[in-house]
């Protein structure tokens, strides 16, 4: 049993892990086990006592989420299974290393997760952007209906499920699961009010469970060697594994599998080697472009969702990006909150129409033609816009998250922005002399 099991069928080279390959090291030994041995109750016990968090982003326990699935007679019709393979958050890719590099451990984890829920049907929605994920899915797909893994009567056990990969038309706001419903339905691609959950009323009205692929790989796990062996994989207070990433001038950006409770100094100087020579670290968005940013004080807390979370931050998809101190954070927060407001899917004000604004007082002020007003601007917009229910889902809110925390450990950035009229890092920003 390896320690770090979602990597350990992937290589230096990433070559993608054909059927064979993957059977040779115990693939597919969960969904015989599961199928033949344990019932649904089962499996859904094991999952909730492995402590395994949604890999997503929101954290949200696995096996509590799944819980909420009807699983009585009245519940009979199609039940779905969605992985959530639209990563698109800014400074993450740790899924698509996951699809490109071991597909067969993803659709054994969705096997297992719908005959939990007894889904009959499953799709992978998948970023557009990532034709070689999909492409080898869908042989890996092929290759499973051959060898009776999937269709009609898996494994002559009377269940069946039929998966497709589904490539998404390419919206940020595809992540959030009710949006990701809507489009999948051939709508346009705007989250639904709560409740109905998913849950209950999900694709096509019916009951469905949306899910990370990182979700979906760990299953795979948990169902073969137990609850307690995945808690034991964690060294804080989170059960497992992480797909950590680090992105910014670090010697050596990259994503790696740790425990679950990994050190972010560990993270930063070990895995990513440190800061590339002539740089050091300001700050990080420890979860990616919709977390708070932390700063130097943070580096010895342990990467698990309660203790970032306590530090005034989120762990998010665990993939950190790095602030360095020849990069202007107004800058960076401004880029971030483009990208947000470009992607907000414009059902609501404060969404559509409070992060373009917000864009634009941060734009002012990084080329130099802030005043000291648009501080007190950005506290408004940052309350309002910032606070969940103000808005309809939570881009809006996590897209402020950067700029509030921004404001809070690099103040003295924006100041001398202000005052000098200039952004300090780029004098070429400068509309000193009336340009
Ligand atoms: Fe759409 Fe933004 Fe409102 Fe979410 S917060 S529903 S993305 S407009």
């Amino acid at each position: 049993m390896s320690s770090l099991p979602l990597t350990q069928n992937i290589n230096e080279q990433r070559d993608p892990v054909d059927l064979a390959a993957y059977e040779k090291n115990h693939g597919y030994e969960a969904v015989r086990k599961a199928l033949k041995e344990m019932s649904p109750a089962d499996c859904l016990q094991e999952v909730k006592d492995s402590g395994l968090r949604g890999r997503g982003g929101a954290g949200f326990p696995t096996g509590m989420k799944w819980s909420f699935v009807p699983m009585d007679d009245a519940s009979e019709g199609h039940k779905y299974l969605v992985c959530n393979a639209d990563e698109m958050e800014p400074g993450t890719f740790k899924d698509r290393l996951l699809m490109e590099c071991d597909p067969h451990q993803l659709i054994e984890g969705m096997i297992l997760s719908a005959w939990t829920i007894q889904a009959d049907v499953a799709y992978i929605f998948i970023r557009h952007e990532y034709h070689l994920a999909s492409k080898l899915l869908q042989e890996a797909i092929d290759d499973c209906k051959a060898k009776g893994y999937l269709g009609k009567d898996i494994l002559g056990t009377g269940f069946n499920l039929e998966m497709y990969v589904h490539s998404s038309a390419g919206r940020y706001i595809c992540g959030e699961e009710t949006a990701l419903i809507s489009s999948l339905e051939g709508k346009r691609a705007n989250p639904r009010a709560k409740p109905p959950f998913p849950q209950i009323s999900g694709l096509w009205g019916r009951p469905t469970i949306v899910n990370n692929v990182e979700t979906l790989c760990n299953i795979t796990h948990i169902i073969r060697n137990g609850a307690d062996w995945f808690k034991s994989l964690g060294i804080g207070n989170d059960s497992g594994t992480k797909l950590f990433g680090v992105s910014g001038r670090v010697k050596n950006p990259g994503c790696w599998e740790l425990p679950m409770g990994t050190p972010i100094r560990e993270l930063i100087e070990e895995h990513a080697g440190g800061m590339e020579d002539g740089y050091k670290l300001r700050g990080f968005l420890p979860g990616g472009a919709s977390t708070d940013f932390l700063v130097e004080e943070h580096l010895d807390l342990a990467m698990d969702y309660d203790v970032i979370g306590k530090a005034g931050s989120r762990l998010g998809t665990g993939t950190m990006i790095i602030l360095d101190d020849k990069t202007c954070p107004v800058g960076m927060v401004k880029n971030l909150v483009e990208f947000f407001a470009q992607e907000s899917c414009g059902f609501c004000t404060p969404c559509r129409d409070g992060l373009p604004w917000t864009a634009q007082v941060l734009d002012d002020i990084d080329t130099g033609k802030g005043m000291k007003v648009d501080m007190a601007t950005l506290k408004n917009q940052v309350r309002f816009i910032g606070a969940i229910g103000n808005t309809h889902c939570a881009l809006a809110p996590g897209a402020m998250e950067p700029v509030s925390s921004a404001m809070k450990y690099f103040a003295d950035d924006f100041e001398e922005h202000i005052k000098g009229k200039a952004c300090p890092y780029c004098e070429s920003n400068s509309t000193a002399g009336g340009v």
